[in-house]
């Protein structure tokens, strides 16, 4: 790791995922895109879904559109079929990442495959800058063998989906927000500390356990389905499990500071622009 001292990130706020339910019934977590945190400039939603009863997960996200973001899907456990009006398809497993750019639009389904057991998993949504909204969608399909894993420390162990921990860095690339997105797992009273590109703007989601993060001695206890905002200043990031093991996402991206008009699928700069991607999406066009 960098041996550089560096100061570690500060803890803004502490934000407690929603229950809602999206799709044809899936009922999950909404982290991001909710009452308490509309949205994290890039980011637009997090959502956590987590259920090993079927009736949580088998109705699936039928066809629906995208326009002028990206979606990220990032699986713990179960499967996930992808396919889009352009015939493209793929399958999402455990450990395996899918980095959508929708751009100028796709319409899309996103199911189950699988009857029953555990589906687990997150999807976050990273707006897109203004010059980019309308290009043309790309898929980032990474399989789970695909995304490194580093060992910054005793106790840690870190997938890296996107961004860099010490000479390791993540599959994802060529995006807008130079993202970082980190899986972290946390051996009891193990600490991982990194660096954190400066200005970005990043968030802390645990999703086992719970965590201390922050500086030592100005720490924030942060426990299992809770998001820690980062303060801005500083260049580090720093986290800590106690008596027990805990795992958490690290995301960072670069801020875009541009006018949002949003309106479910469709996430633009004005509402003149929203109203187009639903006449476009309604005459087929997408
Ligand atoms: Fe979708």
């Amino acid at each position: 790791m960098n041996a550089t001292p560096r100061k570690e990130r500060r803890v803004a706020r502490v934000v407690r995922g929603q229950p809602a339910s999206d799709g044809a019934g899936v009922r999950l977590t909404r982290v991001i895109g909710q009452r308490d945190l509309d949205m994290l400039d890039p980011f637009l939603l997090l959502d956590e879904f987590r259920s090993d009863s079927a009736s949580d997960y088998i109705g699936g996200f039928p066809d629906h559109p995208h326009r002028g973001f990206e979606t990220v899907t990032y699986m713990l456990a179960g499967r996930m079929r992808h396919h889009d009006n352009q015939g493209n398809s793929g399958l999402l497993t455990p450990g395996g990442v899918q980095w959508m750019t929708a751009g100028r639009g796709i319409v899309h389904s996103e199911m189950p495959e699988q009857q029953d057991g555990l589906m687990w998993g997150f999807q976050l949504w990273v707006n897109l800058p203004a010059s980019d909204k309308m290009t043309a969608p790309r898929y980032q399909d990474i399989a789970p063998e695909r995304v490194p894993e580093a060992a910054p420390a005793q106790g840690v162990r870190v997938r890296v989906l996107a961004g860099s921990v010490g000479d390791v860095t993540g599959p994802v690339n060529a995006v807008a927000t130079a993202p970082v997105y980190l899986d972290i797992e946390l051996a009891p009273g193990a600490r991982f500390a990194a660096p954190l590109p400066g200005g970005h703007t990043a968030f802390a989601y645990v999703y086992e356990g719970s965590v201390e993060i922050g500086p030592t001695g100005a720490a924030r206890h942060v426990a299992r389905g809770e998001l820690a905002v980062l303060e801005r200043d500083g260049e580090g990031f720093g986290a800590g499990a106690g008596a027990h093991p805990a795992r958490l996402l690290l995301v960072a991206g670069r801020p875009l500071a541009e006018p949002v008009a949003r309106h479910g699928p469709f996430v633009m700069n004005t509402p003149e622009q929203v109203v187009e991607a639903m006449r476009d999406y309604h005459s087929g066009t997408f």
